[in-house]
């Protein structure tokens, strides 16, 4: 007979979404008993941990500086041929965002969710679950063997595998163009690029020089400092200039015979032999780039990657799933319905998701002489804030505006392409 305990809500998953979930629970409804199962006994850290500064403004949060690897105050983003940077100085702020140790990120988070009161339990896999007398009764199970959880909510927030959506049969967009392949190389940062720099590049056509035959058509490959060589059980070794060379790639890109992302990042690195320096540690997963198309049912709430909060256009989820999980938390500790909690998400990301999402597809179609004429005019484009809620818009109005790229990001198109994402 398995053992069987009572509570008010389990979390499945104990990244940012489903720490952020237990923290707001515990926090504003002490009396309520939150039992959050992570299966490793660290949350797995997958990921290039770049962050807005403003994002984490806007979450409230204080950062310890122990989590931050590297402030950024520079972002590049490179085309075929042009390239167009941000600088921190352009907005009179001292950064532009961090590069987070994720490993540390999200410990320091699960201590915070902790620290609420929230029953934190590492090494505990969720396994099944099902109804009960109006209730939901969840099987999981650790080193000790399987118990039971008779339960009023449950919050899934176990990251892409959406295990609880899942089972339940929940609508979960996962169609090969809407789901991304990442994957990272630490590589020494080459001299002289500095710490503090960010680089993006883009690259649509294989065939066309310059820069040889690498291209990526459905995403882009990425560069973020770190001062840490491992990226594997969160132990730094020693501290130095390392970076996390990056690729993320759709699942049909990555089928397709010589461009998989390991593929099209050997190419990469085969005309960027300065990032070609030996891979101390690599890692990678899958990054969800479709949109939200179901996150409730009764009192099953869906958060984070599980629930599709991902920007589709950058492939940065830690925000998105954070707001994600502090709405569902919300939800839990004042006893509201599945409809509170979409509507709680909705209104903080719902349209952001939409427009990048739409934005994404605008991308996927520009070819190489498009993206150059992007980048150029991202060049003369004047960015009035750090916050990318307000900007990427913004700068997609002034791209608009110039003859070649008017008709792809002609407003009524955009505001289609964004309607239909939530058909
Ligand atoms: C290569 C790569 C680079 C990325 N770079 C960035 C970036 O620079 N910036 C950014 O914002 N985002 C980035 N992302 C995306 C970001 O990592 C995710 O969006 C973010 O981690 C989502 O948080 P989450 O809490 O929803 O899920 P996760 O962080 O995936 O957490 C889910 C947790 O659930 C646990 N779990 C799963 N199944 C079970 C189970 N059965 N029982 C118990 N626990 C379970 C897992 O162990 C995991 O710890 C990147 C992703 C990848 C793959």
């Amino acid at each position: 007979m398995r053992h069987r305990e009572t509570a008010d809500c389990v979390v499945v998953g104990g990244g940012p979404a489903g720490a952020g979930a237990a923290e707001n629970i515990a926090r504003l409804a002490p009396k309520k008993n939150v039992i959050l199962l992570e299966k490793r006994a660290r949350p797995h850290g997958t990921c290039a941990g770049g962050v807005g500064f403003n994002w984490i403004e806007e979450m409230g949060m204080k950062l310890p500086a122990s989590v931050i690897e590297t402030p950024i105050k520079e972002v590049q983003v490179h085309g075929p041929t042009e390239s167009a940077s941000i600088h921190a100085d352009d907005l009179g702020r001292p950064e532009l965002g961090a590069v987070l140790d994720r490993w540390g990120f999200d410990e320091w988070l699960l201590c915070k969710a902790i620290a609420e009161g929230a029953d934190v339990r590492r090494n505990n896999h969720f396994d099944d679950l099902k109804r009960e007398n109006g209730k939901w009764l969840v099987k999981a199970h650790n080193a000790d063997g399987e118990y039971e959880v008779l339960t009023d909510y449950v919050i899934d927030a176990s990251g892409p595998t959406a295990v609880v959506a899942k089972r339940l049969g929940f609508k979960i967009d996962e169609e090969p163009q809407d789901v991304h392949v990442g994957l990272q190389w630490t590589v020494p940062l080459p001299e002289p690029i500095p710490i503090e720099r960010l680089e993006l590049w883009f690259k649509r056509d294989p065939t066309q020089e310059p820069n040889g035959n690498w291209a990526c058509k459905t995403g882009y490959i990425w560069s973020f400092t770190s001062r840490h060589p491992y990226w594997d059980g969160g132990n730094p070794v020693k501290a130095g200039r390392y970076t996390r060379l990056g690729i993320g790639v759709d699942m049909e890109h990555n089928r397709m015979p010589g461009r998989s992302a390991k593929e099209c990042l050997q190419q990469f690195q085969a005309t960027h032999p300065e990032y070609a320096g030996p891979t101390v540690s690599e890692n990678g997963g899958l990054i969800p780039t479709g949109v939200p198309l179901q996150t409730a049912f009764e009192n099953i709430f869906v958060v984070g990657d599980a629930g599709r909060h991902v920007s589709a256009l950058h492939g940065g989820g830690i925000w998105f799933g954070r707001v994600a999980g502090e709405e569902a938390g919300k939800t839990v500790a004042r006893g509201g319905s599945a409809e509170d909690y979409e509507r709680g998400w909705t209104s903080r990301i719902g349209w952001t998701l939409r427009m990048h999402y739409a934005l994404k597809k605008v991308l996927y179609n520009l070819d190489n002489r498009e993206i150059d004429i992007m980048i150029k005019e991202m060049g003369a484009f004047r960015v009035t804030s750090s916050d990318a809620q307000v900007e990427i818009p913004r700068l997609a109005m002034h791209v608009a505006k110039h003859p070649v790229l008017g008709g792809k990001f002609a407003v009524k198109t955009f505001l289609e392409m964004a309607k239909g994402a939530v058909a």
